[in-house]
């Protein structure tokens, strides 16, 4: 048979049994109860002095419960920032930019910036791949000063980036796009030979319902008719729509 858990209090308790047995005397004579009394008073001391150990050990237990959900909250904003995040340029990635894009456009208009550094290749190939890393991260810095306006920019590809415009219209966007080229255009990325560095831009707009597939290729397209056209120029999807429909009719 299993013997019974010793009670916590066995010592408190008989303390309080002997005190209440000699309270219930009606003529003890004195020294009984300074005996009851002497017990109890020992008792109080330790229960008191216990109760200070665990209340600083809850403390300690709270501080470091406390600490260590910090460290759990601020671990999950770095899993979230890896998870959506380049980890050369800090922009967004790609899975990111569709989220954000798709979010967006299911409640608002919204406008899209693609854009791909010309003749990248040779970058790499004449001063090594960390130089042109540099330059990636250059780009992504005159991105980041030239957008004052609310808007998110994301890597979508190695040398190829997204700029979401969540409010602006295609006018805006254009604008924007603009601004951007020539920052890039005349920013100095410390090459060799002060060799300069240029981006071929496509800008579409899309009515809220639209979905980012449509959206995405739209833009794209628009930057490969920057491409075609000589590289270094912003060019909008509707403006491309025109010039094919202009051509079909002649
Ligand atoms: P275009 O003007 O037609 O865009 O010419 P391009 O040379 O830029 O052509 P393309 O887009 O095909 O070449 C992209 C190159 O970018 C190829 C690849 O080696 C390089 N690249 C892709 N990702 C990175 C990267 O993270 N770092 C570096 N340094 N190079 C990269
Ligand atoms: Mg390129
Ligand atoms: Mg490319």
């Amino acid at each position: 048979m299993s013997q019974p858990d010793p009670d916590l209090f066995d010592q408190e308790n008989n303390a309080l049994l002997s005190a209440r047995t000699v309270y219930n005397i009606e003529s003890g004579d004195a020294n009984t109860y300074r005996m009851a009394l002497g017990e109890l008073i020992n008792c109080y001391d330790q229960l008191m002095r216990q109760t200070r150990r665990l209340i600083r050990r809850s403390d300690r237990q709270e501080f470091e419960m406390n600490q260590l959900n910090h460290r759990l909250t601020d671990l999950a904003n770095e899993l979230e920032h890896r998870a959506t995040h380049d980890s050369l340029t800090g922009a967004l990635n790609r899975a990111a930019v569709i989220e954000r894009a798709q979010h967006f456009l299911a409640k608002n208009d919204m406008a899209m910036i693609v854009l791909d550094i010309d003749h990248f290749k040779l970058i790499n190939d004449s001063f090594g791949h960390p130089a042109g890393d540099a330059v990636i991260c250059g780009l992504v810095e005159c991105l980041r000063r030239t957008l004052v306006t609310p808007g998110e920019i994301g890597r979508v590809g190695g040398e190829e980036f997204t700029v979401i415009l969540p409010q602006q219209d295609y006018l805006q966007a254009q604008q924007i796009a603009e601004r951007m080229r020539v920052a890039i255009a005349g920013h100095d990325f410390s090459l060799p030979n002060a060799s300069r560095i240029t981006a071929s831009f496509g800008v579409c707009w899309m009515p809220a319902g639209a979905d980012f597939g449509t959206t995405y290729s739209e833009a794209d397209e628009a930057m490969y008719e920057a491409k075609r056209a000589g590289r270094n120029r912003v060019i909008r999807a509707d403006q491309i729509l025109r010039w094919s429909c202009d051509a079909a009719k002649t």
